[in-house]
């Protein structure tokens, strides 16, 4: 049986039109940015469109937008810039955040005295936008909110819109990870009340190792990586050419087949649902799996048993390719975060991520599989 990828939640395979476009910066133009000769001119100026089609399909101004090497390192950029140059004494986050913004933040306040405030989550596991206010209201300094836009584990969505337009009205800085959803929703900076937003190529077909940070002009922040003057000074080191180039032409075809593929996502991600209520007794879904979540994600909740302490095993025994939490943790027996913080620990969770290039009858094959597994 060939492998049935169900990680995409994690990373995608690379779309061939994107590898395409990014081949002649890979061989022939392959000049230095910087270089002020013809080779330089070149790249410099494929640069350059990159960031005009990722400002247009994100309503952003071209000098809003800074590439970087990833999701993780905006971050950092994001959260780090607002403690030391936009006087952030106090940050507000959530415990189901990725790790590179639960790290930072705990980093931030453990050496640089800054008070870390966790927003409480409802019963499907969405913030308390009630107790985010509570805490904006409250604030004992300049504060910086920083949540994630999707759950990169259960998929839960916040209402960015509102929780924009609480920290205008509180006169917080908003930094909002959108690595998952960038790139799957039409989104437009320009109209929410974000100060810093961040996206990640690999999410979304496009490649490894290349994102970007939104900063809202007129912040006056530093760089995270100190060198050269490239991305207009605020991102040194001599630019991901192709990955750039990459990232710009996966978010154009990700756009423009936004409609197709949401919908045929959105139908794997009911059709995996019914199959497993269907033939799997005394199962769960985690989070709010029908209701404001992600398209792209399935987390399900397996009750605890010894075979079920297997599930992940025994699946990529079978080729089937799924994770138990995060990426980082892909594969491996490792107690979720976020699970932790939703609440439910007896279970064994096992989250299943689509995307375009996936088939309902991968998904009957896999229905079959846990059954035989469960
Ligand atoms: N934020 C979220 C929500 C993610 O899912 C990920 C990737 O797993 C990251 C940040 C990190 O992005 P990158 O892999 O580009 O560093």
């Amino acid at each position: 049986m060939s492998r049935i990828y169900l990680d995409n939640a994690a990373t995608t395979p690379l779309a061939p039109e994107v590898l395409e476009t990014m081949m002649p910066y890979m061989t022939r133009h392959f000049g230095n940015p910087s270089s002020i000769y013809s080779y330089g001119r070149e790249t410099r100026m494929a640069i350059e469109t990159a960031r005009k089609t990722t400002a247009r399909i994100l309503n952003t101004k071209p000098a809003e937008i800074f590439f970087t090497s990833g999701g993780t390192e905006s971050t950092n950029t994001a959260i780090q810039a607002s403690v030391r140059d936009l006087g952030c004494t106090h940050i507000i986050t959530s415990p189901i955040e990725h790790h590179a913004t639960l790290h930072t933040t705990e980093f931030l306040a453990k050496n640089n005295n800054i008070t870390l405030s966790l927003v409480n989550l409802g019963p499907k596991g969405h913030i308390d936008i009630k107790h985010l206010e509570t805490l904006l209201a409250s604030a004992p300094g300049k504060t910086l909110v920083t949540l994630m836009h999707a759950n990169n584990e259960v998929g839960n969505l916040l209402p960015v819109k509102t929780v924009g337009e609480l920290c205008e009205q509180y006169n917080a800085y908003f930094h909002c990870d959108m690595v998952q959803t960038i790139g799957h929703y039409p989104v437009d900076l320009g109209r929410l009340h974000v100060h810093f937003a961040n996206a990640s190529a690999h999410k979304f077909h496009g490649p490894k190792g290349v994102g970007m940070l939104f900063i809202r002009e007129g912040l006056d922040v530093k760089p995270f990586v100190w060198g050269g003057g490239q991305e207009r000074n605020m991102r040194a080191g001599t630019e991901n050419v192709y990955g750039i180039v990459g990232f710009a032409r996966a978010l154009e075809l990700a756009m423009e087949h936004y409609e197709q593929d949401c919908a045929y996502i959105t139908g794997l991600k009911k059709y995996m649902m019914e199959r497993l209520n269907a033939e799997m007794e005394g199962i769960g879904f985690n989070g709010d799996a029908e209701g404001s979540s992600l398209y792209t994600v399935l987390n399900v909740a397996f009750p605890l048993t010894p075979k079920s302490e297997m599930l992940l095993m025994n699946l990529d025994m079978h080729q089937v390719c799924v994770s138990g939490g995060s990426a980082c943790s892909s594969g491996a027996h490792s107690q979720s975060h976020v699970i932790n913080a939703l609440g439910n620990n007896a279970q064994q969770p096992i989250r299943f991520s689509f995307s375009k290039y996936n088939t309902r009858e991968e998904i009957d094959m896999v229905t079959a599989q846990l059954k035989t597994l469960f």
